[in-house]
């Protein structure tokens, strides 16, 4: 892999220098004092961006645990789901892209499931979420940033219908986390779910979790334990210890990429992101390629994930294009399911510098004139 490659995914994202090297340490157990520092850096960073992820001059009152789990995201969203119902309650699940799908058909295993389901790119209409929602809806489930279709869902709107019934509200944070504003205790979020490949910048593998305290109560600890049993982590994670064998290289990464983020200040970064995005939108417009997402006034553009339609031009053959932009050393992302040969994506999330934002622009002009 050349020095100059450009990995513009929309996860794994790049990583540091540091947060490589530090997987590179001689392995400990994870049941010494060292992977306790281990573990304890990594929560006092995530409880920074969590805390820091609401502007600090608006109101913070972050009452919950930030726990590690190995496993990605999906591992997350499933022990949300799995640890807040069972096969007598009811879930609304909120579908317009491929992840809150994956939302979705998680819940199906554990619940029975009501889904507000919109077309992939479309924004949601909140009279229509607002008639699904019922005080017999036990849960509530979205993702904020939809990356498939970069469109940013309203989750604090969505947080107050799921409140006015009284119905727990689980909220897939994975690609705003860490790159942009998310007001878990304003928005009435249970938990939310973060990967550490996104906006955090570390390595893939490890999800993190933020579990609100007055969604303690509601986790089925009658159950027997299980590999995602939330109770159990958080007990363990009191002592900045977890219930199984953990990722300690990952841990490490993840405690070192968080380090980071606090070093630059979560409004610097987010300001950065939302920068960045914006120059992603504005060159491509310039080249007059149409952005994906069709909005109203309740979602937004993603400030981490720039979704763009492929020009006719390149619609015959979208493997050429694509293969033009990777013969320049940069690697981007086609559409997922059904708009495979409709979209290409790009990601800011992480430690992009502005000349990597501008060369991603000219790569994708350069490719699309080949
Ligand atoms: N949710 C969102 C919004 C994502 O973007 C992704 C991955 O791209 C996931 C969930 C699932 O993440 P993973 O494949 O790492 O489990």
């Amino acid at each position: 892999m050349s020095d100059d490659f450009l990995l513009l995914n929309p996860g794994p994202v790049p990583i540091t220098d540091a947060v490589r090297e530090a997987m590179d340490a001689p392995m400990v157990s994870h049941r010494s004092a060292e992977f306790e520092a281990v573990y304890e850096r990594a929560q006092d960073g995530l409880e920074y961006v969590f805390e820091h992820s609401t502007p600090q001059e608006e109101t913070t009152s972050a009452g919950g645990t930030g726990l590690v789990l190995n496993g990605t995201a999906t591992m997350g969203m499933e022990a949300a789901v799995a640890n807040l119902t069972d096969a007598e309650n009811e879930v609304v699940a909120l579908v317009n892209g491929k992840f809150g799908r994956r939302f979705k058909r998680i819940a199906e295993r554990y619940a029975r499931v009501t889904p507000v389901e919109v077309t992939w790119g479309e924004a949601f209409d909140l009279e229509t979420v607002a008639e699904h929602v019922t005080d017999d809806t036990d849960l509530v489930t979205m993702v904020h940033n939809e990356t498939s279709t970069g469109i940013l869902n309203p989750v604090a709107e969505i947080g107050e219908i799921a409140t006015e019934h009284d119905a727990r509200f689980v909220v897939d944070g994975v690609t705003s986390i860490g790159g942009d504003v998310f007001r878990i205790d304003d928005w009435n979020v249970d938990i939310a779910i973060t990967d550490s490949q996104k906006a955090l910048a570390a390595p893939p593998g490890i999800s993190a979790l933020y579990v609100a305290d007055r969604a303690v109560e509601h986790l089925d600890g009658e159950r027997a334990p299980f590999y995602a049993d939330l109770e159990w982590h958080l007990r363990k994670a009191a002592d900045h210890q977890t219930p199984f064998t953990s990722a300690v290289p990952l841990f490490r990464a993840l405690a070192v990429a968080v380090e980071e983020i606090e070093a630059e200040g979560m409004d610097r970064r987010i300001g950065r992101h939302r920068r960045q995005a914006a120059a992603f939108r504005a060159g491509f417009a310039a080249m007059g390629l149409d952005d994906f997402p069709t909005l109203d006034d309740a979602s937004e553009r993603s400030n981490t994930v720039t979704a763009i339609e492929l020009p006719e031009s390149v619609r015959e053959n979208p493997e050429e294009f694509f293969d033009a932009v990777a013969e320049r050393n940069v690697s981007i992302s086609g559409g997922q399911a059904h708009l495979d040969g409709e979209i290409f994506r790009v990601s800011n999330m992480g430690q992009l510098t502005d000349e990597q934002v501008l060369r991603g622009v000219e790569t994708v002009g350069e490719a699309l004139a080949d």
